[in-house]
């Protein structure tokens, strides 16, 4: 198999793609060592590749298999061609891309355009990295409609318990010039707060936040509190960093997406992160990245409607949301 060739932009992606062929094998080169076919069920390698069909036929377990088993593509009837299209698209699109957009300019219906996003999104979750460290910049914000432009049942069944009644809250960490954290957090309480802090900040850093009371007592880093009420920034003491991925956030979520269901919003903080933390990359880069992301990682429509929860990684955390 050739090496792989990345498209550059939109319109060469499209080239590219438009040939069969040509998606398997650049799919192949990404998923396995040396482009080598793995039977999914016997882990054989010894695999001979089906022109005709586009498929593999195991030697080893004399079993047929396409490319899209063991990955996101999995049990979808949408070609190659456009899946990767629409990964090239939400990959660098800096607002994000609706789905009706992608419905449009892929010729498939809006709800297979959502569920696609929706799982292409799951491949954009990064998990874990290394602890932040440097100067860290920690803040949270409100995401989500107002509650009395909402209709009465729906108002009721989203509206439980704690916190400003219609909002979910967002708590981001950023090591400047590095990555991004962002998750849904229950409350805006010490407790939650700090400890998404201690888990992903090396003890010792510099954190910069504003004067909220949730963030007193962070005695192992070097705290440092910029109080709004007074200046938005003191020489190195602010969260701008911070407040310009918030606007990224919001401007994807309210220009683009328009609505999100506060179930869903974790997915969509994954895309902006995950197009943040690799910011400093080229297109082609990061379309590769996303595409490397995309194996070992399934998700089904019952687990994205909720009927079946296990994929999601906070769920305990969303459930008051
Ligand atoms: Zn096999």
């Amino acid at each position: 198999m050739e090496p792989v060739k990345a498209p550059a932009t939109l319109m060469e992606a499209i080239q590219y793609f438009s040939d069969p062929l040509t998606c398997i094998q650049f799919f192949a080169a990404l998923r396995w060592e040396d482009g080598q076919a793995v039977c999914p069920r016997c882990h054989s390698k010894r695999a001979s590749f089906l022109s005709t069909r586009l498929m593999w036929k195991c030697l080893a377990c004399k079993k047929q298999f396409s490319i899209k088993i063991g990955t996101i593509f999995e049990d979808s009837p949408i070609g190659l061609d456009k899946w990767l299209c629409a990964m090239f698209l939400i990959a660098n699109c800096k607002n994000g891309v609706s789905s009706y957009e992608i419905a449009r300019d892929l010729h498939i219906t809006q709800k297979s355009a959502w569920f696609m996003l929706q799982r292409i999104r799951h491949a954009m979750h990064t998990g874990t990295f290394n602890k932040l460290s440097g100067q860290i910049e920690a803040d949270e914000t409100f995401i989500g409609g107002k509650a009395r432009n909402m209709h009465s049942d729906k108002r009721a069944a989203k509206i439980t318990g704690r916190g400003p009644k219609d909002k979910a809250i967002v708590a981001g960490i950023l090591e400047r010039g590095g990555n991004v954290h962002a998750v849904v957090v229950p409350t805006r309480r010490k407790q939650a707060l700090q400890a998404e802090i201690r888990e992903h900040v090396l003890a010792g850093s510099a954190i910069f936040t504003d004067e909220l009371k949730s963030y007193e007592g962070l005695d192992e880093f070097q705290h440092e509190v910029i109080n709004h009420a007074v200046a938005y920034v003191d020489g190195e003491i602010h969260t701008n960093g911070m407040e310009n991925f918030w606007s990224l956030l919001k401007r994807g979520l309210h220009g683009t997406y328009v609505s999100v269901e506060p179930f869903h919003l974790y997915r969509y903080l994954d895309e902006q992160v995950f197009r943040f933390n690799k910011r400093h990359t080229t297109d082609a880069d990061r379309f590769v990245q996303l595409c490397s992301g995309v194996s070992g990682k399934r998700l089904t429509w019952d687990q994205l409607t909720g009927k079946d929860d296990t994929s999601r990684p906070d769920k305990d955390v969303v459930s008051d949301v």
